[in-house]
């Protein structure tokens, strides 16, 4: 039984919900470029591990992210079981057009809570962003696509540095008010610790005190998403992106680690009493399969470490 604080956080849920974001977010930033095959594959084995929902590509242009190049043909040919959710990442119209074409029933949209952030990385401010992304989220509602909404850079900004918490919570309130089912609130560069993140989450305590509208996704650049999914446990939080291996950034640069681990994620949270519902051996399998068609050092502790007792 997990060791609540309070008489208040005990009435949270016992239940908490992973997003495996490992084909997306973590394939994303890997350089070596995956076959069609290979992501299918690995997609098609995450279904089988419990998961209920797996962020399987993102629509964005070839030019950006030639990784993601087969966005269409790898949603295609994916297994689509019927009780996983697999959506997607839509930057624009051009993308939900895409998306819709091959069937996608739910999509992910985003926004940064940094102006240099926005700009350099979608060309426009966040107040011209939000305007573009509240007409995907518009026509995705029309086409009962449901949307998540996206928030990079809650804690930090490569290039600004600290980030106000009203400005995530401004973003928060108008994603909801679009329509988007819930936030995903990211500590993109992995500089939040428990009291930042505890005050970010009391800032979003005024936009909604629902807490299963927001969950929290953390990158492990200072070795700090544990600590940091630990502090919004505490807060309510039930809903965690991770990446299976911990797939993403670039373990060799400061400031682009990946997503925090499934399998480390999964381990922690079983010891604490908590239920995911996902097989934490077939998950340390699929990261063991991922990182060796990568070519990649797996980035997840638990992982590894189950793997070397086993050989
Ligand atoms: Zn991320």
């Amino acid at each position: 039984m997990y060791n609540f604080p309070t008489k208040k956080l005990r009435s949270f849920s016992n239940f908490v919900k992973i997003v495996e974001v490992g084909p997306r977010d973590g394939l994303q930033n890997e350089k070596n470029i995956v076959p069609t095959e290979v992501k299918v594959k690995f997609i098609n084995k995450l279904s089988e591990s419990g998961l209920k929902t797996i962020e399987v590509t993102s629509f964005v242009s070839p030019k950006w992210i030639p990784q993601l190049a087969d966005n269409s043909q790898v949603f295609k040919k994916i297994n689509k079981v019927s009780d996983i959710s697999y959506p997607v990442l839509v930057p624009n119209i051009k993308g939900l057009e895409n998306a819709l074409q091959v069937g996608v029933k739910e999509i992910a949209i985003f926004g940064a809570a940094s102006e240099t952030f926005s700009q350099k990385n979608t060309n426009c401010s966040i107040s011209d962003g939000m305007k573009k992304a509240k007409a995907v989220i518009k026509e995705a509602l029309k086409n009962n696509i449901k949307v998540r909404g996206y928030i990079s850079c809650i804690i930090g900004c490569p290039y600004e540095g600290k980030i106000k918490p009203t400005v995530v919570a401004n973003l928060a309130a108008f994603m909801l008010e679009c329509g988007c089912y819930e936030i995903s609130l990211g500590d993109t560069i992995g500089v939040g610790s428990p009291n930042k993140i505890k005050n970010v989450l009391s800032e979003l305590n005024h936009v909604s005190n629902d807490t299963s509208k927001f969950a929290i996704h953390c990158h492990d650049t200072y070795g700090q998403a544990l600590v940091n999914i630990y502090a919004s446990l505490e807060y309510g939080i039930r809903t965690f992106d991770s990446s299976v291996a911990g797939l993403g950034g670039c373990p060799y640069a400061v400031g682009a680690s990946g997503n925090v681990a499934t399998e480390d994620l999964l381990y922690f949270l079983h010891e604490q009493g908590l239920e995911t519902g996902v097989d934490l051996n077939k998950i340390i399998k699929i990261g063991d399969f991922i990182s060796s068609q990568l070519q990649r050092r797996n980035q997840s502790k638990t992982g590894i470490a189950i793997l070397t007792k086993e050989h």
